[in-house]
Order: C-alpha cells, then sequence, then structure tokens
C-alpha cells in the first residue's frame, strides 16, 4: 500500500526511469523510508524551483552590469543616432508578435530587440541637436535614483506604508524650496505649507484648481461649480484648460500685453466684469515661462490686483494664485532669477516646476508647492481604515496632497541628483543652457531676414523669417526634414513662431553655430524658392526694379515639386493662371545670391538659370555668370 502511494507520488513528480531507480532501492530498504521521502522531497523542490526560476541574483548581477554599460554606451554615442527615427506608425506593431510569449526567454534576446527594434523607433531627447519642446532632464545620478528606487520597490501612500519615501519627500522638497528662496510657509519646516513630488505640471494645476475649488465652495455655501471663473493668459500651457474642463469651472484666457505677460491690469478688470455679472472668480493661474516662447505673467502686478480684490467681509473674494513655471521654474535655483517669483509672491497660494524638464532630473518629478496643506487635505483627503495608522497627525501622507493613492518614491532620485551636483552644479547647467540660448539669439539678430519674437530669458528662443507666416511654417518643416535638427512651432499673436531649445547636456558652443548654419542655409533656400514665386509676377515691379537687379532662382529644390518643369514653362504656366502676385518683393543681386547659394549642393547649382528681367521673359541659362556660381560653390561647404 505505502509502495504504491509512494509511487503515485513520485510518477506525479520525476520522469519514470527515476522513479524504477528510486522504487526499487526504496523496496530494498523498506525501513528507510521516510529518510527517502524526505530527500524526494527536495529533490522535487529543486524540479520546481528550477521549472519557476525566471532570473535570479547572479543573473541579475550579471545582466545588471551589462545593461550599466549598454546604457552608457548609448549615451555617449547619441550623437551618431538620429535625432527623429525614420519610421511610420505600426513600424513596431508589424515586428512584434501579437500575444505575448508562453515560454521564458532570455534577457540577451530581449536586450538584443531592444537594440535592433526598440532604439531605431526613438525620437532621441538627448541628442545635441535635439532643440524641440523642452529639456527631458536626465543625468547619470538621476538614472542611478531611479535604479535604487525601483530596487526598493515601495509605494508610498502614507508615512507607514513607507516610512523613508515620505521623510526623505519632505527634506527635499525643504531642500529645493529653500534653494529658490521660497517664504517660509511653503515649507514644511514651517508646519503651514510644504512641497509634494506630482507626477506632471499637468496634475499640479488640477490639484491646485481643486483646492481652490473647494475653498469657493466653502467660503459661498455652492453646491455646483456653474459661477466659478478661473482666469490665465492665452499663452498659458492648455493643461489649465484641461484643468478647468475637468474642475467644470469656466476658464478666461486673457490677452497678454505687449510683452506677452499677462498683467495685474488685465486681469482685474476681467475679475471686476464678472462679479459685476454674478460671478466668482476664484482662480488664476500664473505662468512664469511660456511653453511657446518663455515670456513671463507679470506676477508683482498680478499679486496688486489680487491683493485689492478682497471682497468684503460678507461677500469676501478669495482668489486662489498658482504659479506655473514648469520649465522656467528650475532657474530659481539661481540667485539671479529668484526674483522673477518672488516679487509678487505675497499672493501666491502654490507653485510649480518640473525638475524632470530642467533639473537634470529624469522624468516624472513635479515639484509643487503650497502656502497652506490644509487646503489640500481638506479637499483631498481620503481615510479608510486600511490606511490608517498611528502617527498620521504627526506627519504628511502624501496621499491627501494629490490624486492618486499609491507613490512612487521619486524624492529618492532628486536627492541622488541634488548631493551628486550640489547646488553650485545645478545652478553651473542653468547658466551654460542660457547661454547657449543667448549665444544663438546673437546669431539670430546679426541676420536681418528673421526677427525674434519675445525675449531671450532662458534656454529658449523662439523666432520667425520676416513676412508671411507661411514661410517661417516651410522653413521649419524643410530644416526637420533635413535631419540635421528638430524643432518645434507655437502660434504666438497670430505669429507662427519656430521654437529653439537648448535641451540636452551634451550642446555645446559648436552645436550653436552648426544650428545657425543649418537654420541659415535653409532659409536661403526658402527665400530662394520666393524668389521664383515673385519673379514669376512681376507685373507689379517697377521698371526700376527690373532693371536693375538680376534673379537667380533654383527649380530642383522648389518645395512644391515642380523641379521636373523647366523655368520657362513653369512661367507660362503660371502666367496662365493668372494668379496674383502677393508676395513682398525682395531683391536680391547675383554676387548676394550667390553667397547665399554658397552651401548649396552642385546639382541644385546646375538648376540655377537666370532671367532677364528687362523683357519679363526668361532666357536660356546664362553661362558665363552659372559658371562663376559654380566656382564658388566648389569651396568649401561650411558643414
Ligand atoms: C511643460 C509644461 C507644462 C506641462 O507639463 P506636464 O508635466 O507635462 O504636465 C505645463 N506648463 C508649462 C508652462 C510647461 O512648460
Amino acid at each position: 500500500m505505502l509502495q504504491w502511494l509512494l509511487l503515485l507520488l513520485v510518477d506525479i513528480t520525476l520522469p519514470t526511469n527515476f522513479l524504477y531507480f528510486n522504487f526499487s532501492y526504496m523496496s530494498l530498504c523498506i525501513i528507510q523510508l521516510e529518510d527517502l521521502l524526505f530527500s524526494l522531497s527536495i529533490i522535487t523542490e529543486r524540479v520546481r524551483k528550477y521549472q519557476c526560476k525566471i532570473m535570479d541574483a547572479e543573473e541579475f548581477r550579471k545582466h545588471g552590469k551589462e545593461m550599466i554599460d549598454f546604457i552608457a554606451d548609448h549615451v555617449e554615442g547619441i550623437q551618431q543616432q538620429p535625432i527623429v527615427p525614420n519610421v511610420k506608425p505600426g513600424f513596431l506593431i508589424t515586428k512584434l508578435p501579437s500575444r505575448a510569449p508562453t515560454e521564458p526567454e532570455s534577457i540577451e534576446k530581449i536586450t538584443n530587440d531592444v537594440e535592433q527594434l526598440i532604439i531605431p523607433g526613438m525620437t532621441n531627447w538627448q541628442h545635441p541637436n535635439f532643440h524641440a519642446y523642452f529639456p527631458a532632464g536626465n543625468s547619470y545620478p538621476s538614472i542611478l535614483g531611479e535604479l535604487m528606487e525601483s530596487a526598493l520597490g515601495c509605494i508610498g501612500f502614507s508615512w507607514a506604508a513607507a516610512p523613508s519615501c515620505t521623510e526623505l519627500e519632505i527634506v527635499v522638497m525643504d531642500w529645493l524650496g529653500k534653494a529658490i528662496g521660497l517664504p517660509e510657509d511653503f515649507l514644511h519646516c514651517s508646519g503651514k505649507g510644504g512641497g509634494v513630488l506630482q507626477g506632471s505640471a499637468s496634475e499640479s494645476v488640477l490639484v491646485s484648481m481643486l483646492a481652490a475649488r473647494h475653498r469657493a465652495f466653502k467660503t459661498h455655501r455652492l453646491s455646483s461649480s456653474t459661477r466659478l471663473v478661473a482666469y490665465c493668459s492665452t499663452l498659458a500651457h492648455s493643461c489649465v484648460e484641461k484643468a478647468a474642463s475637468l474642475c467644470n469651472v469656466r476658464l478666461r484666457q486673457l490677452e497678454p500685453d505687449a510683452d506677452f505677460g499677462l498683467s495685474g491690469e488685465t486681469l482685474r478688470q476681467a475679475i471686476e466684469k464678472d462679479i459685476h455679472d454674478n460671478l466668482i472668480p476664484f482662480f488664476v493661474c500664473a505662468t512664469l515661462g511660456t511653453t511657446s516662447i518663455c515670456s513671463f505673467d507679470n506676477l508683482p502686478s498680478i499679486s496688486d490686483a489680487l491683493s485689492s480684490l478682497k471682497g468684503t467681509s460678507e461677500t469676501p473674494l478669495n482668489i486662489w494664485l498658482h504659479v506655473d513655471s514648469a520649465y522656467a521654474g528650475n532657474a530659481f535655483i539661481c540667485p539671479e532669477f529668484q526674483h522673477l517669483l518672488l516679487d509678487g509672491i505675497e499672493e501666491v497660494d502654490s507653485l510649480e516646476f518640473n525638475a524632470n524638464k530642467w533639473l537634470l532630473t529624469n522624468f516624472d518629478c513635479g515639484c509643487m508647492w503650497v502656502r497652506d496643506r490644509l487646503h489640500l487635505e481638506d479637499c483631498l483627503s481620503v481615510d479608510p481604515l486600511y490606511l490608517k495608522h498611528d502617527h498620521q497627525h504627526l506627519t504628511a501622507d502624501f496621499r491627501n496632497w494629490g490624486i492618486p493613492l499609491s507613490r512612487r518614491f521619486r524624492s529618492l532620485k532628486l536627492w541622488f541628483v541634488i548631493r551628486r551636483f550640489g547646488l553650485t552644479g545645478l545652478q553651473k547647467h542653468i547658466r551654460e543652457q542660457v547661454r547657449l540660448a543667448k549665444k544663438f539669439t546673437k546669431l539670430l539678430q546679426k541676420d536681418t531676414r528673421f526677427e525674434q519674437i519675445g525675449k531671450t530669458r532662458m534656454g529658449l528662443v523662439s523666432f520667425k523669417l520676416k513676412g508671411e507666416n507661411e514661410l517661417s511654417e516651410r522653413l521649419l518643416g524643410v530644416i526637420n526634414n533635413s535631419g540635421q535638427l528638430f524643432m518645434v512651432p507655437a502660434k504666438v499673436k497670430q505669429n507662427y513662431v519656430i521654437r529653439f531649445c537648448v535641451c540636452s547636456t551634451s550642446t555645446t558652443n559648436s552645436d550653436i553655430e552648426q544650428a545657425w548654419n543649418v537654420i541659415s542655409y535653409h532659409a536661403d533656400h526658402v527665400l530662394a524658392d520666393e524668389i521664383i514665386e515673385m519673379t514669376l509676377w512681376p507685373g507689379e515691379l517697377s521698371p526700376a526694379d527690373l532693371a536693375t537687379n538680376s534673379f537667380l532662382f533654383p527649380c530642383k529644390d522648389n518645395s512644391r515639386g515642380d523641379e521636373h518643369e523647366s523655368v520657362p514653362d513653369l512661367i507660362r504656366s503660371r502666367s496662365t493662371v493668372g494668379q496674383p502676385f502677393r508676395r513682398p518683393f525682395r531683391r536680391y543681386s547675383t554676387s548676394e545670391l550667390s553667397h547665399r547659394l554658397l552651401s548649396r549642393s552642385l546639382s541644385s547649382a546646375a538648376c540655377l538659370q537666370s532671367l532677364t528681367p528687362t523683357s519679363n521673359t526668361p532666357h536660356k541659362t546664362s553661362q558665363l555668370r552659372l559658371d562663376t556660381i559654380l566656382n564658388s560653390l566648389k569651396k568649401e561647404r561650411p558643414f
């Protein structure tokens, strides 16, 4: 009987040959049955473990070290990668299996796919010629901090759930708060307010608007938000609009002044009008460093306006002022920039910046401070029994300062970064990127074809070609298509602007010069294309213009796809259509144009043709003039 039982047991767990071996051994030594059972259970346990084993510490050590090498190689070699990948939607989906693997795969296989499939589809934000959006902060200390964070693997929703996670966040937020010169109220050590790490600036804006709405509900004894109004400038980030829509309140997007900043006066007028119309102003978002052009709302005058709009004791008006400085706020760690925040801080209830934008810390790391934590806790507290703990009244439970319950140990990477760089290292980084942006601005200002929109206050420069928006739009398209730089546009007061942001920590002086050469080179093309347009409709040119100028134009690089049409044909076909001549006349002498065309390829030079303007008809290529240009083109190209 026992034998049968054993047979059954072994049968389940072991291969048959093993079974017979053990079985015969056992029948000889019945007395040792118990020992045998014990050793069998060890064997079966080992078999089970072997089957389930995915990765043990030994393998982790090996691959972990390899991965660190891989990461360092990738970071150091980023310049060899394209800035923007040459892929179309679906490129990855079609290459990967449509179902998850049923069997375990090796780390080698997975990392190989990272190399072969994932990295080729990356837009490389850390590339020195990436100038789009705002920086995606990163640095080795930050990567190490994040590695440690994932290893500790805690969920820090309350002090008790992760005491170190909560307390390090308190310490680091007070460090940073002091470093940017915040008044004591905003610090944990004051016992009144404090800082908290959110997942994004959008979350900080939403959280502060929710708290403001909650306070307004109480102050005005409201049961619905229909009378509540929030305010920002038309240049505020779209996350303010999103927050207003989530809070179900009206949002007034006010016109900024000539300096692209919202003024206290504009705000006051809007608020007074709304009060007159029986609405309740409750929230203002002032932006310090707009996303389009890094302009600053006029915080001192906004603060003045709000302090004079306090209402009466029967109808108090308590408008929450939030400062969104997601990008530029990082610069406040430099004393020379702090006045931008501190002049006017008196009325500020909350503020935020993203250390993951400009403070060498990787996403996500949204630093937010409030003057009075009770407003957040009033609005966002949840306290079921399973989250309660004995020290609730002695410390912060950050679940009550934001939307999610579960929270990452974000302060760890920020702590690594602040300690490894020191405040002086961080200041140096900010100053260096501002310096590079100012260098770019100088190059821009020397070229009269361009105009800057706004000022260079941080690492962002916004500019356009003089003339119609379409020119700048075309210019940006050509530049981005070339793969030499990557920038994105913005719309500012009807202007289509190209944003040039210093993003990567590896961008150098020569990258900036190179970037300017690329922009200038493509501007030559776009403007030369423009000459074709002008020459096509010479009817509105004065005879004097036509008599004194030569016009050269490339037909090959024409972005409208006319490359196979000869210029005379082109002119003939267009003149029969008879479109009106719309563009301002731009005069180029032959020598100026050939100078501008210096850096073009020889093939496009072969397409250069000349027009004898006096007769208003195209002539055959002037061989002499073309030779001159070809010769100049043979000189070394600037890049
Ligand atoms: C980037 C940015 C935001 C949005 O930040 P998220 O963290 O992505 O939500 C908001 N406001 C300004 C001014 C920004 O520059």
